[in-house]
């Protein structure tokens, strides 16, 4: 999430809705289970256990809004669980890694509250600059836990979308105080079409899985 300036333009392939893998029998998207996307969390930042809690369900609750389930495994932090066997697995499409920071973003982004690392299909590493959303929560006066979620989303958006930024939504290059309030609302989502997206990817991934 960059608080500046959008990155760059891509050309995405086309995807379909419709549901994959375990859900195969399954024909129409309203009878579909929601696909599940698991994300390692790292906290290197030293976050409270309440902390995490509201972001994750904050990040959770957006990504839902789209169709998206998230199954949070704590890999470091508070509320890490040892031992994390499933810290273990691979990254991939339908699995990633997310680190909270204890550090801004380096000096070429210098305004940044998130990082995801993608190409143009999209990328299985996010990382948040935990002070610099705590910065950025003071200015737009809304709690950063809650913010923190919403970049958290965002970043994962990047994951399952991409690096394209949106004119609308989650998805913007940039927050103003007007998305400041829809976050504070619970408001800010994916677009339907990059819900679309974003649930086909983690559908083909389950398929993937199953072969
Ligand atoms: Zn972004």
């Amino acid at each position: 999430m960059s608080t500046r300036k959008s990155v760059v333009a891509i050309v995405w392939m086309t995807v379909s809705g419709a549901c994959y893998g375990a859900q195969e029998q399954c024909l129409t998207a309203a009878s579909c289970p929601a696909p599940a996307l698991v994300i390692g969390l790292y906290d290197y930042a030293n976050l409270s256990a309440k902390e995490i809690g509201r972001l994750t369900e904050t990040a959770s609750l957006v990504l839902a809004n789209s169709g998206i389930h998230v199954d949070w495994v704590h890999c470091r932090g508070a509320l890490a669980v040892a031992p994390a066997t499933a810290c273990e697995a691979e990254p991939q499409a339908n699995r990633l890694v997310l680190r909270l920071l204890p550090t801004g973003p380096s000096k070429s982004s210098e305004d940044a509250m998130g990082y995801a690392n993608v190409t143009a299909e999209g990328g299985n590493y996010a990382s948040v600059f935990v002070p610099a959303v705590r910065a950025q929560a003071v200015g737009f006066e809304v709690k950063s836990d809650l913010l923190m979620g919403y970049v958290v989303a965002h970043e994962v958006g990047h994951c399952l979308l991409g690096p394209r930024h949106s004119e609308t939504g989650l998805m913007r290059g940039v927050w103003n105080r007007k998305d400041a309030g829809e976050i504070s609302r619970l408001a800010l989502h994916l677009t339907k079409q990059q819900a679309q997206k974003a649930v086909a990817r983690l559908g083909q991934a389950e398929l993937a899985a199953t072969r």
